[in-house]
């Protein structure tokens, strides 16, 4: 069996490994000499494989976590216009204008101010032509729960093809 000093590394080769404390002649150092087990190193290497893949996991898992919640937090609220609601009405003066109803749906667990709400409307060729904003029904929508809106847009609907709706970016 073999035997290194602890001090120098001088290697000796003995029959069998003592238990008691030993000196070494090259330095005189003194130590108790352990036996090594065979397979240390293998058990060593899988403890390493092992924990890699342990914080792969949970690395990953972070990560999806973290994915999660940038989606909810980027979207907390979905805004939606209900196609059949928009049509053309006459305003007092008989001017031809665009109604439009929708919802918004605040989707978390939390309790959300509700930004300006944005109506777009585009031409044929999905060109803006305008974009209005007004203050939503509510000041806060609670969790899980939708609220509806409804607004008349003073432009001109002659080119309007499409509306969309969108909220006010957050600051
Ligand atoms: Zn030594």
């Amino acid at each position: 069996m073999k035997m290194i000093c602890d001090f120098c590394k001088t290697e000796y080769t003995l029959a069998k490994i003592p238990n008691t404390p030993v000196k070494c002649a090259i330095c005189g150092h003194v130590w108790v000499p352990r036996k090594r087990f065979i397979g240390n190193g293998t058990w060593l290497k899988f403890a390493v494989v092992l924990c890699a893949l342990i914080a792969a996991c949970i690395f990953s898992f972070v990560a999806v976590l973290k994915f999660q919640n940038t989606v909810s937090k980027k979207k907390p609220l979905v805004a939606h216009i209900d196609e059949k609601t928009v049509h053309l009405i006459k305003d007092e003066k008989g001017n031809n204008r665009i109604f439009v109803a929708g919802d918004i749906t605040n989707n978390t667990e939390d309790i959300y101010g509700l930004p300006a709400i944005i109506i777009v409307s585009y031409d044929g060729a999905n060109n803006v032509l305008s974009r209005q904003s007004f203050t939503p029904p509510a000041t806060l929508l609670e969790p899980k729960t939708t609220v509806t809106f409804n607004h008349i847009l003073s432009v001109d609907p002659t080119n309007v093809k499409r509306v969309s709706v969108e909220l006010k970016e957050s600051k």
